[in-house]
């Protein structure tokens, strides 16, 4: 087991004709940082065909490993995904490419996984096709639906490495071409302390029983990985609410009324002219939410 799970993704072809699809084949995988290719009996392998088509990707030909049968190929592996170019006669469980790249992604993280291609005549056979957990259909024109074997080879690799960006790069800052620094641990921290101090103050949440409130608001901030501004300006917007919700109070104070956000919305509700926005049903539940013990 390695700790790429991109090492851990074999793409198995069977029975290739024309070697210039394998060199093809070699040259997609590389483009997509996939490196492991298994051959199951093909018609002419080595080949300066295949070396030609490869466009460089000699390496990934060079380690090519060439079985007798796809029970050789897919040996060691927990996922096998069979791809086909037309529906079959019994249906069987079906990713689309992406969910394909996605599972294959994942699951390399954890056991080796095979990607299995067919003839560039026929494709798989049923037989074939059984062998495999799951089949992948590229949904291309239904009247011309087969894709030449290296380029479906392509759309598929391009999908795992869609997936494997996603779960590398997805969750942070898009680096250099930022132009704010991320906000740091300590700084969120004093974000999440004010947020909370001045929902208690807003009496949205309750301070001796705040729950999980404060603990899906981390989380939802945490998805969106704040930059340094941003996290400003939102300190900002919350010292103008507090202040809002001070120098109403005082105002009310001088009128004998007291403060707080109950106090306003009293005296709004007695004044049908200015009445404020009632809570939605949602907004009602999250802030009942807020304060009753989970
Ligand atoms: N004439 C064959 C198609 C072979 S194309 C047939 O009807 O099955 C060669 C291989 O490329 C297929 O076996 C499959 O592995 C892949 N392929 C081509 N088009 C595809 C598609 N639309 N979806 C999934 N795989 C495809």
């Amino acid at each position: 087991m390695t700790t790429n799970p991109l090492a851990n993704i074999r793409i198995v072809l069977v029975n290739t004709t024309h070697p210039g699809n394998i060199g093809g084949a070699a040259r997609a995988m590389k483009n997509m940082g996939l490196s492991r290719l298994y051959l199951v009996d093909p018609k002419e392998f080595p080949s300066d065909k295949a070396v030609w088509r490869s466009a460089g990707a000699t390496d990934v030909l060079d380690d090519a490993i060439v079985v007798e049968t796809l029970d050789d190929a897919i040996a060691g592996c927990s996922l096998v995904v069979g791809t086909s170019a037309r529906e079959r006669r019994i249906p069987w469980p079906l990713l689309d490419p992406r969910q394909c790249g996605e599972s294959v992604f994942n699951e390399a993280g954890q056991h080796e996984v095979a990607i299995v291609f067919g003839r560039e005549d026929r494709g798989l056979t049923n037989e074939e096709l059984h062998k495999c957990n799951f089949h992948v259909h590229i949904p291309a024109n239904p009247d011309y639906s087969s894709l030449n074997l290296a380029t479906a080879v392509q759309v598929i690799s391009y999908e795992v490495r869609m997936a494997y960006l996603q779960a590398t790069e997805g969750n942070t800052l898009p680096g250099h071409q930022w132009d704010m620094p991320p906000a740091d641990a300590k700084s969120l921290e004093s974000y999440y302390e004010h947020l909370e101090k001045t929902l208690v103050e807003l009496d949205f949440m309750d301070r001796d029983n705040p729950k999980q409130t404060m603990t899906r608001l981390r989380r939802l901030y945490n998805r969106v990985r704040m930059d340094q501004m941003e996290v400003n300006i939102l300190r900002g917007v919350l010292t103008a609410m507090q202040n809002y919700v001070y120098y109403s109070g005082k105002v009310l104070a001088k009128f004998g009324v007291a403060s707080g956000v109950d106090a306003l919305r009293a005296e709004a509700l007695a004044d049908k002219s200015t009445a404020p926005t009632p809570r939605t049903e949602a907004e009602r539940a999250a802030a009942a939410d807020a304060k009753v013990q989970d």
